[in-house]
């Protein structure tokens, strides 16, 4: 019987009890059953392979897609003294890592996707004793998710080596169809699944057709006060809003896009965190790995990439469970430039790309529930009216967005 996972929870990471999910997933993989499990961001995914990690006999390999990701992993494990190290093209020190795994001696070993899957990794991995394999960001693994990452699908052969260890596939954001292959990919049972629940009951979701997107984003931002993050589709149109709508509200406004120099963007990111008012206006770039609680608004000056996007981004809102507003504003020719970037991608991917979009379409057109929605999309089956959504709190009598909509999305 495996051991209590508790006491170890409570001494290493110091948290009192497990959060959701987190109980089930840990008590599959010290079973040793593989196992998908699907968790919001900031559920807490990380620490259903950490903690496994330091009771099991060997070391767990995590497979991660970015580098500076798991570096910052890497110092969260150390911080609560989890015996951990990457195993990257940056890292000076990996003749040493390669010995402390042989010995024994890691919980943890983050590879990128592209290293494990060689010859290299593989004879390292035949020497030393692995206790678990550990897939974040699953969906890269699938080209129905938002995110295929080729590499991903080269790990196979390296779990069917050790067919013993168990796999731990993690992501945030997977419909039903990337889900379905995320478990065929990685060869994990499809009653290995365990999904979280999704809804964060304390946004309160709005989508209209944009008019004037300067002057409904700026009557937001009065409504609302306290920090905020507006979306922009592009770099330019991030710095343009940025000032428009600081002329229009007196409130501090800044820009944040990956062309502005590091130093100005390291400023309004830090700036940001400690605001009680401030206003950033970014590209969807911005607010990955930042912990900011109090953001009580997130606005889309346009349309988002995916429902999964959409969800994550306005995820970023409410961390701290008090109420907050996501509002979408979007335009018909957000669908129109939508489908000609399709046209483009590898037709192969086409047909997902486009289910993506038609799944954005309905999100924005529906005269129902946006939540119903949103968590029908994550395979949840929620009650017709959650009275915290636009649509729900003012029942639309008929939208000429409806028509629009459609429209563009035909065909
Ligand atoms: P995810 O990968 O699902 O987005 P993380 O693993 O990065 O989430 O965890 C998000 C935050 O939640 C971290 O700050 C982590 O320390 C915290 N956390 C995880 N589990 C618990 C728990 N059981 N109780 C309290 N906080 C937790
Ligand atoms: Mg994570």
């Amino acid at each position: 019987m495996p051991a209590d996972p508790v006491p170890v929870l409570q001494k290493l990471f110091g948290f009192p009890d497990f959060r959701g999910v987190q109980r089930q997933v840990v008590d599959r993989v010290l079973a040793g059953q593989s196992t998908l499990a699907v968790m919001p961001t900031g559920a807490g995914k990380s620490l259903t392979y950490q903690l496994p990690a330091t009771m099991l006999d060997g070391t767990c390999i995590v497979v991660s897609p970015l580098i500076a990701l798991m570096h910052d992993q890497l110092r969260a494990a150390e911080a609560v003294g989890i015996r951990a190290a990457t195993l990257t093209s940056v890292d000076e020190n990996k003749a040493e890592t390669r010995g402390r795994f042989l010995d024994g001696a890691l919980d943890l070993l983050y590879v990128a996707p592209e290293r494990a899957s060689t010859a290299d990794f593989r004879d390292l991995l035949d020497r030393g004793r692995v206790a678990l394999f550990a897939i974040d960001e699953a969906h890269c693994v699938s080209e129905w998710g938002h995110d295929f990452r080729p590499d991903y699908r080269l790990l196979r052969p390296l779990l069917d080596r050790y067919e013993d260890v168990p796999r731990l596939a993690l992501t945030a954001t997977a419909d039903e169809h990337t889900r379905a292959d995320i478990l065929e990919q990685l060869g994990i049972g499809t009653d290995g699944m365990i999904v979280a629940g999704f809804d964060r009951p304390n946004i309160r979701y709005s989508i209209s057709t944009r008019d004037n997107t300067t002057r409904q984003i700026a009557d937001l931002i009065r409504e609302t006060p306290g920090p905020g993050i507006v979306y922009a589709q592009t770099r330019a149109g991030t710095e343009k809003l940025a000032e428009a709508l600081r002329t229009a509200t007196g409130r501090p406004v800044r820009a944040y896009h990956a062309g502005l120099d590091p130093e100005v963007r390291r400023r309004n990111q830090a700036k940001f965190v400690e605001s009680e008012d401030m206003v950033i206006v970014a590209t969807v770039a911005f607010g990955m790995g930042i912990d900011k609680p109090d953001v009580r608004f997130v606005a889309h000056a346009g349309l988002p990439k995916s429902i999964e996007a959409y969800y994550q981004e306005t995820g970023r809102a409410g961390r701290d469970g008090d109420p907050s507003v996501a509002h979408l504003f979007w335009g018909a020719e957000d669908f129109a430039r939508a489908r000609q970037r399709i046209a483009e991608v590898d037709p192969q991917r086409q047909p997902g790309e486009r289910a993506r979009l038609n799944a954005l379409g309905a999100l924005v057109e529906t005269a129902g529930c946006r939540r119903r929605i949103l968590l029908a999309h994550f395979g949840e089956d929620p009650p017709a009216q959650c009275g915290n959504c636009d649509n729900c709190l003012s029942p639309p009598a008929a939208i000429d967005a409806t028509e629009t909509a459609r429209k563009y999305l035909s065909a």
